[in-house]
């Protein structure tokens, strides 16, 4: 099976922006806030559909009914593509919130997932801030106090976003993108969130937006402590840099740098690789492809062989099932 295009599903919300467009090359309109595309997702009502070759038209819940084999491998197969995958152009502050692990997900809804994610930074501002976690010794006590005192602020791990930074969120960890940040997200394919605060914003209807405190509260790993970006595991092969930035059960996450070519082994399950900079070329046997920044691509396992032949420097990031 060739590789797989697809449509990107794009989201307006208040916080978005215009980036998605002009910086990632996704189909905005004239509007202001474009804050999400979706580039891979199976996920209830929200289907990508392939957008060239010869599953042109399909959703990805059909693909993965009719060929669960060719895409995952048969030890890896599944019901439902696991991975749903985001660019993010978060132009204002994004709420206070945290996931529910698979566990605390089904009891909500038996058909969703738990959310566990990770980003990588495609650009910020001088003064963009990243929220990451709890600082030390915020028990559930300790934070419970801060939410009925209005300052739940004080208990959040902050730092500045970085372009090329990657930031592990596992389930239950209280996160919040800060203004003036574009990003890519890998995550499980779920869309439960659990809003702890708005920053004492109002929504379009000049009402505050709902918060869910006690499911939130359920979900909270206090354990988790302050989340750092993540330090990057490098290793070099056939000429090009490979960090290994996620490895845990639910995705792995690599980013590869390469100014010549240099193939993505195939054949033990899915890759999907996102273009985070630069342009080249994709081959497949004789199917040639060009890949562009903000490109997302996903090659089954099936494929036989990927290679990447890169115009100028060409930095991707790899998401797999581990
Ligand atoms: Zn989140």
């Amino acid at each position: 099976m060739d590789p797989l295009r697809f449509h990107p599903i794009i989201k307006q919300i208040r916080w978005g922006g215009r980036q998605l467009g002009t910086r990632l090359g996704k189909p905005i309109g004239p509007d202001a806030n474009y804050a999400e595309s979706w580039e891979i997702c199976d996920h209830g009502v929200d289907q990508s559909v392939v957008a060239t070759g010869p599953w042109k038209g399909w959703n990805l819940e059909d693909l993965v009914k009719q060929k669960a084999d060719d895409l995952f491998g048969p030890a890896k197969s599944r019901k439902q593509f696991p991975l749903l995958i985001k660019f993010l152009d978060c132009q204002d502050r994004l709420s206070v919130q945290v996931h529910p692990n698979d566990e605390q997900a089904r009891q909500a809804d038996p058909t969703e997932n738990g959310k566990s994610e990770a980003w990588v930074i495609l650009d910020a501002q001088a003064d963009s801030r990243i929220y990451a976690g709890l600082k030390a010794g915020i028990d559930r006590t300790k934070f419970e106090e801060s939410i009925a005192e209005n300052r739940i602020k004080d208990c959040l791990h902050e730092f500045p976003a970085r372009r090329g930074d990657t930031v592990y969120i596992p389930a239950g960890t209280v996160h919040a993108i800060g203004e003036g940040i574009l990003l890519t997200e890998v995550q499980q394919s779920s869309d439960l969130t659990y809003r702890l605060y708005d920053w004492g914003r109002l929504g379009a209807d000049g009402q505050p937006r709902e918060l869910h405190i006690a499911q939130a509260l359920e979900c909270i790993d206090f354990e988790r402590g302050p989340v750092e970006p993540v330090i990057p595991t490098e290793t070099q092969a056939d000429g090009h840099l490979i960090e290994s930035l996620v490895e845990c059960q639910y995705f792995t996450m690599r980013r590869r740098t390469s100014t010549k070519s240099f193939e993505i082994p195939t054949g033990d399950g899915f890759r999907v690789v996102i273009v985070l900079e630069g342009c080249g070329t994709l081959t497949c046997n004789d199917n040639r492809d060009s890949l562009k920044t903000g490109d997302t691509v996903l090659i089954p396992s099936s494929c036989p062989q990927a290679r990447f032949d890169a115009d100028e420097q060409l930095v991707l990031l790899e998401a797999a099932l581990p």
